[in-house]
């Protein structure tokens, strides 16, 4: 598989290329050159088979030449070994048309490691080629981080620093990414919020004297490499429940958009999927944008469920390419609208190619809280905050003749305070995290000052070549 630019400026690269960089040159997302079919035969056999066997199916097309089949059998099998659930990412019915897929049974019980736990192997075996070295960046409000750690700890050739708001993360989430001990992850705390965070890693990324000599990357949803693990899900679940006459609907709850685009892409492949319904809490750019043509990126909220609250979802340049057949023309006259004045308005024949693919619902902090009370009381089932959001839009829809998919993206233990505050009680703490409470802690405090960030990178993993 060949992989280009959202905005049309590079030549084409193979998978590895594309997982080490991250974003490509021109920036611009990467996006495949075709979307692999899968017939009416692989996705009868996908409704019955094991994920990790589905997995390997649905990646090795992105993955070719670069990753041979084996290898890809060979860390899909490690990596949903680990799992937690013997089906991986488990459907749960709920009524009659309506389910639950559970993509928390990972190691950070978030549906982030599903796609993490293969990124680090994948990443360490394309350095091995290339003969590099890697050095991750990567700001996070807490789950990101969290998976990141757990798949990247002891990896060979990488580096990893994470950077986390200081006090602005739950305990649960801070704990999982302190208390590892590999002498690749370096944990600061930011004195600053998110964005502070943030603005510090994308300068990192364009410094040309920031760890020279090795690759400069990030492991947040702009790494195709991310988006692609967590395609196979969709394919397994609407292969299992749906059929060509009846669609299965999936509801996401989204943040950067990464999730939601993937089931748009198990939709590309062939799989019996309709129109994306993408469930954002009060950060609502992207129903406005697809309601009235005006995409406007405001300051971001704080709502509970911490992990969507993104002002402007970073996959809405795949989305818009994806819409438009690869017209990168197109998407780049947007997004550099969008990059320079935080406006942009979508052509109005763009905006119905949109909505073809996508539908998106927003939230509020009310309707969160009443979700999460109701899931309690009519299925006996303790969500997280993100989870509710998606129940709730599920609620909102109109009636389909197939099957509705909700998203569980993470375990209500992981965000006890929401749940509480819905339900009267707290989530009870599966024994994986009751661990990691009592683990010891190793970070470091920092500034926000870019420079006192990167001296205290340095002085962890030093400025030289390697
Ligand atoms: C990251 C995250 C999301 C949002 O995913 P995107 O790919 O950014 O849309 C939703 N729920 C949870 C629990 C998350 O950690």
């Amino acid at each position: 598989m060949e992989y280009v630019s959202t905005r049309g400026g590079t030549a084409p690269v193979g998978f590895d290329a594309a997982l080490l960089n991250g974003l490509a040159a021109d920036g611009g997302l990467f996006m495949p050159t075709q979307w692999p079919a899968l017939s009416d035969r692989e996705l009868a056999w996908a409704a019955r088979a094991p994920y990790a066997q589905v997995s390997t199916r649905v990646l090795t097309p992105f993955l070719a030449p670069d990753v041979e089949e084996r290898d890809v059998k060979r860390v899909t099998a490690d990596a949903y070994g680990r799992f937690r659930h013997p089906a991986t990412v488990p459907l749960k019915q709920l009524g009659p048309d309506l389910w639950l897929m559970e993509l928390f049974h990972g190691p950070t019980l978030a549906f982030k490691d599903v796609a993490m736990q293969l990124m680090a192997p994948l990443a360490d075996a394309a350095l091995e080629r290339s003969g590099g070295r890697l050095r991750l960046v990567t700001a996070t409000s807490g789950d990101t981080g969290a998976a990141a750690v757990n798949a990247f700890a002891g990896a060979q050739r990488v580096e990893l620093v994470v950077l986390h708001p200081k006090g602005r993360v739950s305990d649960v989430q801070r704990k999982q990414m302190t208390t590892a001990t590999a002498p690749n992850v370096l944990n600061l705390a930011v004195e600053g919020d998110f964005d502070d965070a943030q603005d510090v890693v994308k300068r990192l990324l364009r410094d040309p004297d920031f760890a020279p000599g090795r690759t400069v990357s990030s492991v947040n949803s702009i790494n195709w490499a991310r988006l692609a693990g967590q395609i196979p899900y969709f394919v397994a679940a609407a292969a299992r429940l749906g059929a060509s006459n009846r669609p299965v609907r999936f509801v996401v709850p989204t943040g950067n958009l990464g999730d939601a685009f993937a089931g748009v892409a198990a939709r590309a492949m062939g799989a019996p999927i309709g129109p994306v319904v993408a469930a954002v809490n009060a950060n609502d750019a992207l129903p406005k944008a697809l309601s009235t043509g005006a995409y406007v990126k405001r300051a971001a909220h704080a709502t509970q469920s911490v992990s969507m609250d993104v002002a402007a979802p970073s996959n809405f340049e795949r989305l818009l390419f994806h819409a438009v057949s690869g017209d990168a023309a197109v998407t780049k006259s947007v997004f550099k609208d969008f990059a320079a004045t935080g406006q942009a308005s979508l052509p109005p024949d763009v905006r119905l190619h949109l909505i073809a693919h996508l539908r998106a619902v927003s939230i509020d902090e009310a309707a969160t809280t009443q979700a999460i009370a109701q899931a309690d009381r009519a299925y006996g089932e303790v969500v997280c905050p993100h989870t509710a959001v998606g129940l709730a839009a599920a609620d909102r829809l109109e009636p389909a003749p197939g099957a509705t998919v909700v998203l569980a993206t993470a375990h209500a233990a992981k965000f006890p305070g929401a749940v509480e505050a819905a339900i009267g009680r707290a989530p009870v703490v599966p024994d994986a995290l009751a661990a990691i409470m009592e683990g010891e802690e190793r970070f470091a405090t920092v500034s926000s000052d870019y420079a006192a960030i990167k001296g205290a990178i340095e002085g962890a993993f030093g400025a030289q070549a390697a």
